[in-house]
């Protein structure tokens, strides 16, 4: 099949076709160089995103029910005039070799409506990696007319760090369990929740669910206060009933409020962009560092020299750094990385 033109892609997107839409995404998910020059083509002339887009960044153990609540949520929002994406990180995938995140099944009434679009996960390389593709995506599915953008994940804490990093709000869905109800949820991740939204609270586990409530705001008052100024909210939800859905997106439209009235929204937009280049400058230094620049060579051998033990990682850091860095290194510098 030929490619097709960045002009004629760019077309497709403007008339919000989603399946020019899938088949930019796929460029940009592509390791073959002429794949990845036409995307970055592409990429470039979707830039600057409107802030007229919202991006919420959704994640949670496994069962916890992202996908029932993306699809309650998702179809409540087209309701509400909204053309919805869902993208996901998936950092297990590549260990499973497959996707599980995104798949379109697992969000059957999402999947049926002609204003929402959901695409897996890259299944394939490293999160940094795989975390730049779906930043990409959010900018491909915002020039096809997608104005809300749920970025899906779930993981141990580095994925949903890299969603943090490219979403305008972060919620994090949570069990209530017996016992622990805070349900072994890392404080770090905790620090990045601007909505903790406690799902299945029906049946027998509605009591459940309260209390949960109850210690999770507890738990984030004593959170030193945000950038943004906003007091992170504790919900209650269940996809079986639809209870609680109403206050998740007047949760939503409050915070999207609240960000866009103290700047925070653009700053942290701005953030982002900022770390963005520093990303991918650092992503194609180190792509060119260990792959064809001409130190590559003695890198490979100086790997060796530390594996054998014939030299410490400082002294061959700090030898490899003074000859291709100005200024003299010393390895105690480097003793100390932090
Ligand atoms: P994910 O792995 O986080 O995407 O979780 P799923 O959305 O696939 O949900 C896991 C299981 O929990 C499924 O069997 C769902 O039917 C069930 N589930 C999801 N949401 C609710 C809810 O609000 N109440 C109840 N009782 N079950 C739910």
């Amino acid at each position: 099949m030929t490619n097709p033109s960045v002009d004629d892609i760019l077309a497709g997107l403007r008339r919000g076709d989603r399946a020019v839409l899938a088949r930019a995404i796929t460029l940009v998910e592509s390791t073959r160089p002429e794949h990845r020059r036409l995307a970055e083509a592409i990429v470039e002339q979707c830039l600057p995103a409107p802030s007229s887009t919202f991006r919420l960044g959704i994640s949670g153990v496994p069962g916890v029910g992202k996908s029932t609540f993306i699809d309650e949520l998702g179809v409540r929002l087209i309701g509400m005039d909204r053309r919805v994406a869902v993208l996901a990180i998936d950092p297990s995938s590549d260990i499973s070799g497959g996707s599980i995140l995104g798949d379109k099944t697992r969000m059957p009434r999402l999947a049926g409506e002609s204003n929402a679009f959901i695409r897996p996960s890259p299944s394939a390389g490293r999160l940094g990696a795989v975390a730049h593709r779906t930043r990409e995506a959010i900018f491909l599915c915002e020039a096809a007319g997608f104005d809300f953008i749920i970025v899906e994940t779930v993981g141990a804490g580095q994925s949903e760090t890299a969603v943090h990093s490219m979403v305008d709000c972060f919620l994090l869905l949570a069990l209530a369990g017996a016992g622990d109800e805070l349900q072994g949820i890392k404080r770090g991740i905790m620090e990045m929740a601007d909505v903790v939204v406690i799902t299945k609270a029906d049946g027998h586990n509605e009591a459940a669910a309260e209390e949960a409530r109850g210690q999770l705001v507890h738990a984030l008052r004593i959170l030193p206060v945000s950038k943004s100024a906003w007091k992170p909210r504790v919900l209650t939800t269940s996809a079986l009933t639809g209870k609680g859905f109403d206050k998740v997106i007047e949760t939503i439209e409050a915070y999207e409020r609240h960000v866009h009235a103290r700047g925070y929204f653009e700053e942290r937009r701005r953030d982002q962009q900022r770390f963005w280049l520093r990303e991918t400058i650092e992503r194609y230094l180190f792509e060119w560092i260990y792959g064809t620049s001409p130190a590559s060579g003695e890198l490979r051998e100086l790997e060796s020299k530390v594996v054998t033990g014939a030299t410490s990682v400082p002294e061959a850091a700090a030898d490899f750094l003074s000859k291709y860095l100005p200024g003299s290194i010393q390895s105690e510098d480097l003793e100390r990385p932090d």
